[in-house]
């Protein structure tokens, strides 16, 4: 099993996650034209796609979920909320609420519910039977029922959006600091650390921090958070990040 990232952050997201033939897309915030070209830097043609999966509404998830369905055909799954929240319906194959667990070739993915201003927004758990990988970005808050679907994680992917202190000397106007901060907004360093604490990492293959503010955080802020929170090596920490993304990653 193996993971990438096609990019992070709030220009656009893009994660892909494959076993054998299957290869799985969970969101597509990039044109379609920006998607083929991230998918071809990784070896991957969209034609080999077996399913899309959407996280929630926002368009740094979703932009270009419906052209890329189309064009190739590809049978996408949403929450029911995610789709009424969408501005340009798609076609969706099929709906997955919290708990929910879909089969796709070779991996099995879980549904969580997450707490963050869309309409039903979901991250995923996706396995293929041994091995476990985590996604979690978009939430701005956790509780111990969240934290129990993640348990015994190969690997994960956590939002590490902003920091505490950037956010509040910024420039954002009062409502989006509030927004951003807010239980229902995003992870900001301390918490995503503490969250990775509880849920425990010494079994963790990779731990990738994703989704990182181009305004309110920096890339050895948040590895420095993750450093002195865990205790961990800082050259074993990983970041997404916007432009690049994160090329393949084996999990054994
Ligand atoms: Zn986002
Ligand atoms: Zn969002």
């Amino acid at each position: 099993m193996r993971f990438a990232v096609l990019g992070s952050g709030s220009q656009g997201n893009g994660t892909l996650i494959a076993s054998g033939d299957t290869y799985i897309l969970v969101d597509c915030g990039f044109s379609l034209r920006e998607t083929e070209r991230r998918l071809a830097l990784l070896g991957v043609s969209a034609t080999q796609l077996s399913a899309v999966l959407v996280t929630h509404e926002h368009a740094d998830h979703v932009h270009g979920v419906g052209l890329l369905a189309r064009r190739y055909n590809t049978p996408v799954y949403m929450s029911q909320g995610t789709l009424r929240g969408l501005r340009k319906p798609v076609e969706v194959a099929g709906f997955l609420g919290c708990g929910d667990v879909l089969q796709v070739g070779d991996l099995q993915v879980s549904a969580a519910r997450v707490e963050h201003d869309a309409y039903e927004p979901l991250q995923y758990v996706i396995s293929d039977g041994s091995r476990r990988f985590g996604m979690l970005t978009d939430l701005g808050s956790y509780d111990a029922n969240l934290l129990a679907r993640y348990q015994d994680l190969d690997a994960l992917l956590i939002e590490a959006n902003h920091c505490r202190d950037l956010l509040a000397r910024g420039h954002y106007p009062r409502f989006l600091k509030l927004r951003v901060g807010g239980s229902q907004g995003h992870l900001n360093n301390h918490q995503a650390a503490s969250l990775v604490a509880e849920l425990g990492w010494q079994r963790l293959q990779h731990l990738v921090l994703a989704h990182l503010s181009s305004k309110n955080n920096l890339p050895h802020l948040a590895r420095q958070c993750f450093v002195d929170t865990l205790g961990c090596d800082p050259d074993w920490l990983q970041v997404a990040n916007q432009d690049q993304g994160l090329d393949w990653r084996h999990i054994a």
